[in-house]
C-alpha cells in the first residue's frame, strides 16, 4: 500500500498555522481513510453522493466529510443529514435546495461558493459577476439553514505558474472583496479553498485557508 502516513505527514508539515487540510479520498477505499484517520486527519472530501453516503456509514462518525464536485439538486437531501460542508455551490437554485432539505433536517448547512476562474480547468462554478449578482439578490440572507462560510476555487489545470499564481490572486482578492460588500459583520465568512496536490503551496502563499489534496496523500487514483 501507498504509504498515506508518511505522505500525510509531509503535507502536513507544510502548511502554515490556520490552513487546513481535506483529504480528497474519492475513488480510494475506505481503508485508505482509516490510515489517515489514525494519524488524526479528521476532514475529508469526496465528489459524488454515493461514494460518500457509503464511507460516512462505514467509517469513524467524528469525520467531517466535506462535499466538492458537482451537485445535482436532486442529491441534495441524501448528503445534507450528515455532510460538514458543501463546498461547490454553483447556483442560487442549489443554494435553494440547500436551505429546503437543511431545514427539514434541522440543522445549519455550511457552504462555499465555487468560482470559475479558471479556463478549462471545470465548466462549473459562478463567474465573479454571477457571484456578485447571488450576493447582491440578497436571497440567501433569508436563509437561516444555510451558512456561507467562503469562496472556493480550483486553478488551471497547467504548468504555467504564473498563470496559476494570477488566478488564485484574483480569487483572494475577490475574497477582499465580497467580504467587505457583503459579509464585513460575519466572522463565519472566513474560508479560502484553493490548492490541491500539484499547486497547494502555491495557494498557500495566496492566502488559501483550506487545501484540498487528495493524489498527494492518496496516490493516483484508479478510475
Ligand atoms: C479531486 C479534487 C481535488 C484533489 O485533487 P488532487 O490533484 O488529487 O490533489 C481537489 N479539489 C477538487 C474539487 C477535486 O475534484
Amino acid at each position: 500500500m501507498y504509504d498515506i502516513k508518511t505522505k500525510l505527514h509531509e503535507v502536513l508539515s507544510q502548511l502554515p498555522e490556520g490552513v487546513r487540510l481535506v483529504a480528497i479520498s474519492k475513488y480510494h477505499p475506505a481503508d485508505y481513510v482509516m490510515a489517515a484517520y489514525e494519524e488524526g486527519q479528521r476532514v475529508f472530501g469526496e465528489s459524488h453522493e454515493q461514494e460518500i453516503r457509503e464511507k460516512h456509514a462505514a467509517l469513524p462518525k467524528d469525520i467531517e466529510w466535506h462535499f466538492i464536485g458537482h451537485l445535482q439538486t436532486n442529491k441534495v437531501k441524501l448528503i445534507v443529514p450528515y455532510i460538514s460542508m458543501i463546498e461547490a455551490v454553483d447556483s442560487l437554485k442549489l443554494l435553494r435546495e440547500i436551505q429546503k432539505q437543511a431545514q427539514k433536517a434541522d440543522r445549519v448547512v455550511r457552504v462555499l461558493l465555487e468560482l470559475h476562474i479558471a479556463q478549462e480547468a471545470t465548466k462549473y462554478g459562478l463567474t465573479l459577476d454571477a457571484c456578485r449578482e447571488l450576493l447582491a439578490g440578497g436571497e440567501w440572507r433569508q436563509m437561516p439553514n444555510v451558512r456561507i462560510c467562503g469562496l472556493m476555487m480550483m486553478a488551471s489545470n497547467t504548468d504555467d505558474e504564473a498563470k496559476i499564481a494570477q488566478e488564485f490572486q484574483t480569487a483572494a482578492s475577490f475574497f477582499d472583496e465580497v467580504k467587505a460588500r457583503f459579509f464585513a459583520d460575519s466572522p463565519d465568512f472566513c474560508e479560502r479553498s484553493w490548492g490541491m496536490s500539484d499547486d497547494y503551496l502555491l495557494a498557500v502563499s495566496h492566502r488559501s485557508t483550506m487545501v484540498r489534496i487528495g493524489t498527494m496523500i492518496f496516490g493516483p487514483r484508479v478510475y
